[in-house]
């Protein structure tokens, strides 16, 4: 079993990886995967998902204030009379479809990110194939499915599937690097 997680800000800074078989894996491979954290970290990765988590929770707080005393969503559900609770109660359905766009716009991003931190671990370490490596054997860890429909993955994957992110690491791996000098 294996994870990685880049996490604080400023002097708090860290990186936990967590490697239940490093003694068999070796160590290029954790070593890619902390290389992958860190591309989060040169590249604000962290910062923007915070500042976006906070535009979030904005969007559902400003959409609480306004529906909340709605009475369009009270008539539509045949209530006479306005109720703070029921008023909450039509709120969590409503932020239930905002959410879902949200949260695919979110996803999006994310794995766009993912597929830039896989791209600096390579460059960074002149090494794909630790990190190619280390993916497919954490999804026979963790199950993964390899191949799931991509209206599957947009609303519910922040990461891409293996495949996805195995296929332009070996890209990078036959031009890129030689061309930075690292193989
Ligand atoms: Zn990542």
């Amino acid at each position: 079993m294996a994870w990685a997680v880049f996490t604080g800000s400023g002097k708090n800074r860290r990186i936990l990886l967590f490697d239940t078989r490093i003694a068999r894996r070796g160590i290029s491979e954790p070593v890619a995967v902390l290389a992958h954290e860190m591309g989060h970290y040169r590249m604000r990765h962290t910062l923007v998902r915070m500042v976006t988590g906070i535009g979030h929770a904005g969007v559902l707080l400003i959409l609480l204030v306004v529906k909340i005393s709605d009475l369009r969503l009270f008539e539509a559900f045949y209530m006479t009379h306005e109720s703070t609770y029921a008023g909450l109660v039509f709120f969590s359905i409503l932020s239930g479809q905002v959410n879902f766009f949200i949260g695919v716009a979110m996803n999006w991003m994310s794995r766009r990110q993912e597929y830039a931190a896989d791209y600096f671990a390579a460059r960074t370490t002149g090494d794909s194939k630790s990190l190619t490596g280390a993916l497919k054997k954490l999804s026979v860890d963790n199950l993964s499915h390899l191949e799931p429909h991509e209206f599957y993955v947009a609303p519910n994957y922040s990461h891409p599937p293996v495949p996805s992110r195995v296929q332009p690491l070996e890209r990078v791996e036959t031009s890129e690097l030689e061309q930075a000098g690292c193989v």
